[in-house]
């Protein structure tokens, strides 16, 4: 339970700023979350991690010297967004390039996945590796698709020692890969949690039993049984971890192999309990004949108020070895001794935070005022369909996608105005707008609308005046782009249904010689006929899956505001057409 909050909305930034007045030694607020307040030497590999709040001291709890240079911090069990994301990367970049890791989850993996398209197109490196150490989430063939727990904290450690150590990117990305291919968890949950100001937790566990193998977001486990005693599941734990096919290939023999054990509390169970568990788990390694290396009892990566564990096996080689060594100075988590380092002065942090406009000419800021019209009249068609695109989304989602999609419209047109008036030229524009939509909407769909928008932003360029077929263009692009990071297909009954015919026959009425006003207006026509068409689609993508059958009959939300949108900016593009602006 949860007991203390003033405005539930305002619980996680609320936190930021305490937990940043509570360690300004360590952190300082960066748009997106948190970032080192000391300096890191010109040209290191900045490692950058993140995820949903309600986890400390996942995530911002372990930024410092050693671990994280920034984390993205969403929302309680939320992804931060792209915009987050980038944000974060850009405070830590040191001119290394920047190296994403983080649990593997499919909207973390959206929206940092975006953010390092974002980085790329600028001409920053990154790569990423994320954590999939949870054993109980797929088989071990299917490695790739596990998620992220408590293993976070030694593929990140390993990764941030590589950094400081000096290996470039590709040296961090394979380290951090290697340290995930030896971290292995398995853990079992006694109750829910309760998020701040929710009367009902957000999952349960029957009085009295244990869910075995139940994700830190209530996701599903694959067993149920009565509570065991201490010493029984210590035995559960480490026969899980030490079955052979869950003991890592570079592993010779069990026997004499050195092995970190982390056993990690989920957020309300007692630190005695565990070191009544941990007693036992420590004989049951040393009698399978491994090396305990440094071991851990503590909470490294929680599920808000839920009373559960978990145990990670880190299996070292000589190389994790050594980099296990390395010190590190954060918030939550400390190890040997770090060397005072500078902090990061006042006037760096303010060159930072000047938000710059790239020059722009004429003719693009005559197009800027284009996407600025279009982005207003795309506010006002959702204004006009709030109510009923809440109730689509109720049917078999949950709920928000009215209300998300004005969070994030209102504040694209703000952006677009904002960006306009200062000279913006189109591209300039209609990125702040796709990064403000992706920063405030929240949902799947905000990060797909900020990915889309972002797409065909950088068709339009800050100079010149793009041609129909650049705009066709960007909107194929960001088709692409949709079904990229949101791995949706046709006949998944999501807004790709509605966005894959928009794009092509928009595409084909410029490739046979229509004006773009004409060809978008066709293609409006096409979107609007696929989304009414997705009524008769079971679902197969996103939240609304799991209430599948109850969806047929209704089409998908996402696909509706989608056509509604386009036939608002149809008739934006109609009338600068006929006033002659470009379009
Ligand atoms: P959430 O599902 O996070 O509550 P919204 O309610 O705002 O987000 O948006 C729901 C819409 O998002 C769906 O109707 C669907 O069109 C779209 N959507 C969900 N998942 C995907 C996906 N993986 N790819 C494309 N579109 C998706
Ligand atoms: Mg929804």
């Amino acid at each position: 339970m949860t007991r203390l909050w003033n405005e539930p909305a305002a619980f996680a930034d609320e936190m930021i700023d305490g937990f940043v007045a509570a360690n300004g030694r360590y952190v300082r607020r960066i748009p997106g979350g948190v970032a080192r307040a000391t300096t890191s030497p010109a040209g290191q590999v900045a490692v950058v991690v993140g995820g949903g709040s309600g986890h400390y001291p996942a995530f911002g709890g372990l930024v410092g010297p050693g671990l994280a240079h920034a984390a993205a911090m969403g929302n309680l069990f939320a992804s931060p967004s792209t915009q987050q994301v980038y944000g974060a990367a850009k405070a830590a970049d040191n001119g290394g390039g920047v190296f994403f890791t983080y649990g593997n989850y499919a909207g973390d993996v959206l929206n940092f996945d975006a953010a390092e398209q974002r980085l790329r197109d600028e001409g920053i490196d990154a790569r990423t590796v994320t954590v999939t150490d949870d054993i109980s989430s797929a088989p071990v063939a299917e490695r790739r698709r596990r998620r992220g727990i408590a293993g976070d904290l030694t593929v990140f450690r390993a990764a941030a020692a590589a950094a400081e150590r000096g290996d470039d990117l590709d040296g961090v990305a394979r380290v951090a890969a290697l340290a995930n291919e030896r971290t292995r968890s398995f853990g079992v949950a006694f109750t829910g949690c309760t998020l701040p100001g929710a009367e009902d937790p957000l999952f349960t566990v029957a009085e009295g039993r244990m869910a075995v193998g139940l994700g830190i977001h209530g996701e599903q486990g694959i067993d149920e049984t009565d509570i065991p005693t201490a010493d029984g599941l210590a035995e559960m734990l480490v026969a899980a971890l030490l079955d052979p096919a869950e003991v890592p290939e570079g592993v010779a023999s069990v026997s004499g192999a050195r092995v970190v054990p982390v056993l990690n509390g989920l957020g309300s169970l007692k630190y005695e309990e565990m070191f009544v568990v941990y007693r036992r788990i420590a004989q049951l390694l040393e009698g399978a004949g491994i090396e305990i290396v440094d071991p851990h009892v503590g909470e490294y990566c929680t599920s808000f108020d839920m009373a559960g564990t978990s145990l990670t096996l880190y299996w070292l080689d000589d190389e994790l070895a050594a980099l296990w060594e390395h010190p590190v100075d954060t918030p939550a988590y400390r190890r040997g001794a770090v060397t005072a380092t500078e902090r990061v002065s006042a006037s760096a942090i303010e060159a930072e935070a000047t938000d710059e406009i790239p020059d722009a000419d004429d003719s693009s800021r005559a197009t800027a005022h284009t996407v600025r019209l279009a982005v207003t009249a795309i506010a006002e068609t959702i204004d006009t369909h709030v109510d009923e695109l809440g109730r689509l989304d109720a049917v078999a989602g949950d709920g928000d996608h009215g209300i998300g999609m004005q969070r994030g419209s209102h504040a694209a047109r703000a952006a677009a105005d904002a960006a306009a008036d200062a000279g913006a030229g189109a591209a300039t524009t209609l990125q702040r707008a796709a990064d403000a939509w992706a920063d405030r909407a929240g949902g799947t769909s905000g990060a797909l609308w900020g990915v889309m928008l972002a797409a065909i932003a950088r068709t339009l360029g800050d100079t010149g005046t793009p041609t129909a077929a650049d705009v066709a263009a960007g909107v194929s692009a960001a088709s692409r782009a949709v079904t990229d990071y949101g791995k949706a297909e046709l006949g998944d009954k999501t807004l790709v249904d509605a966005l894959v015919p928009f794009a092509t026959t928009l595409a084909h009425g410029v490739d046979g010689g229509a004006s773009l006003s004409a060809a978008w207006r066709s293609a409006a026509v096409a979107a609007d006929r696929a989304a009414t068409a997705t009524a008769d689609l079971l679902p197969r993508k996103g939240r609304a899956r799991t209430h599948g059958e109850h969806a047929v009959g209704t089409p998908d939300p996402g696909a509706v505001s989608l056509a509604l949108i386009t036939a608002a900016v149809a008739d934006v593009l109609a009338s600068a057409s006929e006033k002659g602006t470009p379009s």
